[in-house]
């Protein structure tokens, strides 16, 4: 019994275990799957980061190479190294500057100006603007201080006297080999940002000390990728390169360096939404692009593989759940068809046993019957024996005397009176060939050929084995026939012999009756041919009408009665297809034969 009881709770644990393992390495698969697709998906992500960055490379670089060479064709004009020359010559300083204003015009730069080796600007373009450069000292500025010292310089920086952000080109002005002073052109970049600010990322440009001086955000200009050392801060303090702005750090946190040149970091604004951040290194300039890339799509397509490859497992698990149901219930009804099909078939064993069996018993039965019916016409027999005795003493003793009458009267010459004797003798001995007949015809066995039998004839034939009795015992016969010539389809022999056994039965029990009255009624009912036989007798008690068609049952004194009579006689009525019954009648008892009607004509 322990075992038996400890059995469930283990199994019961083995299972949960068993389920606690298949949702992990679900799990675990489902995980590696999303991680893929997140993989996949950033892959996607960098690749169109890079080639969007690649092109915002090359449109700065074209836009940039434009102005290159602007600065360097200034020494070719002769007014501008006259100038330098004559720095006092303001005759010259006005058509120098109208000429700077004009090509500025022209080639779509903010401002182009002429320095002398002081440092102070000499012409402008904007010499007309409240802003004018002319007269300015700028040699504070690195790429005019480098153009002087003969390298020319390129600088972004935000404009010291008007505030305006730009590009700044200077180069050396040389004439017979010495250098007179530096060209300067400023080129305003801001307007690329216009085409940042339509991509789906984020977009800014930094300088070689992470000062972001371009962006798509405007919020994020002139603040720093990273904070600067007090070195570099004070740099930018003395050249004044980003002047009036506080070049404050951003506050993007790196989370996760990938391979190459991105990472995953997040912004200022978010800190909790991690974004995928490109950068492009823009060499010759040292300065660098970020690109930064919502991380939403690749989140979204990692959680919709992972909650798909959950989903392909849960459905894997119900079709081998249901493979296996299917198989089991395939076993379990196999088993049950296999034992039904065990027992169907003992079942048709014994079935066919026990047919075999009745078959046998009904064989012995019909003999048994068939013998009994004999012995049934022989006691009939042996109780008619003393009528028929009597019936046949009183014709043969009337022959005796009628043949010697007829003898003397024939030697008496008297032959009229013999002849009439002699046809007295024919008539008798008729009549007992009829009596004789109709025993013997009783007598034999009879087969079962049935035929249609006119019924009022078979009571007529049954009547004349028991008129003597009823003559003797003064009994009233009547014959209802309410349907004129029915017709039973069974043997007329057989049924004959029934009927006497009717009659003679209903003689016997109207022996001590005052009222002694026997009537045969024929019908048709339902297609069924019926006979009735009623009597005055005393009837049929509860107790005896139970036993009535048993064989043996009788009441009669020993000697008289046998009590096979109603038993063969129901035997013979079923064997054609009927039935007899009693009923107790008003007064005495009611005997019914029903009988298959047979068809109008049929012989
Ligand atoms: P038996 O006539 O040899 O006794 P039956 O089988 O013919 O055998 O009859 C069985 C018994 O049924 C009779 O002994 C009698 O008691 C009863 N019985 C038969 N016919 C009648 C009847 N018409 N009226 C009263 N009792 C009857």
């Amino acid at each position: 019994m322990a075992i038996s009881d400890s059995g469930p709770p283990i199994r019961r644990a083995r299972r949960l275990a068993l389920g606690a393992l298949l949702l992990a390495v679900a799990l675990v698969l489902a995980g590696l799957a999303g991680r893929w697709a997140g993989d996949a998906a950033t892959d996607k992500l960098r690749l169109a980061g890079a080639q969007r960055l690649d092109g915002y490379a090359v449109s700065l670089e074209n836009l940039l190479s434009k102005y290159d060479f602007l600065p360097g064709t200034l020494e070719l004009h002769k007014d501008v190294i006259a100038l330098l020359e004559r720095p006092h010559d303001e005759e010259l300083r006005d058509e120098v500057n109208a000429y700077l204003e004009q090509l500025n015009r022209q080639s779509g730069s903010t401002t182009i100006y002429i320095v002398n080796l002081d440092g102070v600007t000499q012409a402008a373009s904007n010499w007309r603007s409240i802003y004018s450069f002319v007269g300015d000292h700028v040699a504070f500025r690195p790429y005019v201080r480098d153009a002087l010292r003969g390298m020319p310089g390129g600088f972004y920086g935000v404009g010291t006297t008007n505030g305006e952000p730009g590009y700044f080109f200077a180069h050396g002005i040389y004439h017979n080999g010495r250098m007179l002073g530096v060209a300067t052109v400023k080129v305003n970049i801001e307007r690329l940002e216009r085409g940042w600010e339509q991509g789906a990322g984020k977009v800014l440009l930094t300088d070689s000390n992470g000062v972001v001086f371009l962006s798509s955000v405007p919020a994020w200009k002139y603040r720093t990728l990273a904070p600067l050392s007090p070195e570099v801060a004070k740099e930018l303090q003395a050249s004044r390169q980003y002047s009036g702005h506080a070049l404050a750090p951003l506050g993007m946190r790196e989370l996760r360096r990938l391979d190459g040149d991105a990472a995953i970091v997040t912004l200022p604004e978010d800190q909790r939404t991690p974004v995928l951040s490109q950068t492009h290194s823009l060499a010759p300039r040292h300065w660098k692009f970020v690109y930064l890339s919502d991380l939403n799509s690749v989140r979204a397509s990692a959680r919709n593989v992972f909650l798909f490859a959950l989903l392909v497992q849960a459905l894997l698990l119900l079709l081998v759940l249901y493979l296996r149901q299917r198989t089991q219930t395939r076993a379990q009804l196999e088993a049950m068809v296999a034992e039904r099909t065990v027992s169907l078939r003992e079942m048709t064993q014994h079935l066919s046993e026990e047919n075999s069996v009745r078959r046998v018993a009904e064989e012995k039965l019909r003999r048994a019957q068939s013998e009994l019916v004999q012995a049934g016409k022989m006691a009939v027999l042996g109780q008619m024996a003393a009528g028929i005795t009597h019936e046949l003493n009183q014709p043969l003793t009337a022959l005796r005397t009628m043949s010697d009458n007829a003898r003397v009267l024939i030697e008496r010459g008297r032959l009229e009176e013999a002849s009439g004797n002699l046809a007295t003798i024919s008539q008798l001995v008729a009549r007992m060939g009829t009596l004789t007949g109709q025993l013997r015809q009783f007598a034999r066995k009879a087969d079962a050929s049935l035929a249609a039998v006119p019924l009022e004839a078979a009571i007529h034939a049954a009547l004349f084995l028991v008129e003597r009795r009823i003559e003797q015992e003064r009994v009233t016969f009547r014959l209802q026939a309410r349907d004129a010539n029915v017709q039973a389809l069974c043997d007329t022999n057989r049924l004959e012999q029934v009927l006497v056994n009717l009659f003679t039965n209903a003689l016997d029990a109207m022996e001590g009756s005052a009222v002694r009255e026997l009537v045969a009624s024929v019908r048709s009912a339902h297609g069924r041919a019926l006979i009735i036989v009623e009597d005055t007798g005393p009837g049929l008690p509860e107790d005896v009408r139970a036993h009535l068609f048993e064989p043996f049952f009788t009441t009669k004194p020993q000697g008289k009665g046998l009590g096979l009579g109603l038993a063969i006689s129901e035997q013979i009525i079923r064997e054609f297809g009927g039935e007899l019954r009693a009923e107790a009648a008003d007064t005495g008892a009611r005997f019914i034969i029903e009988l298959p009607l047979a068809q109008q004509g049929t012989t």
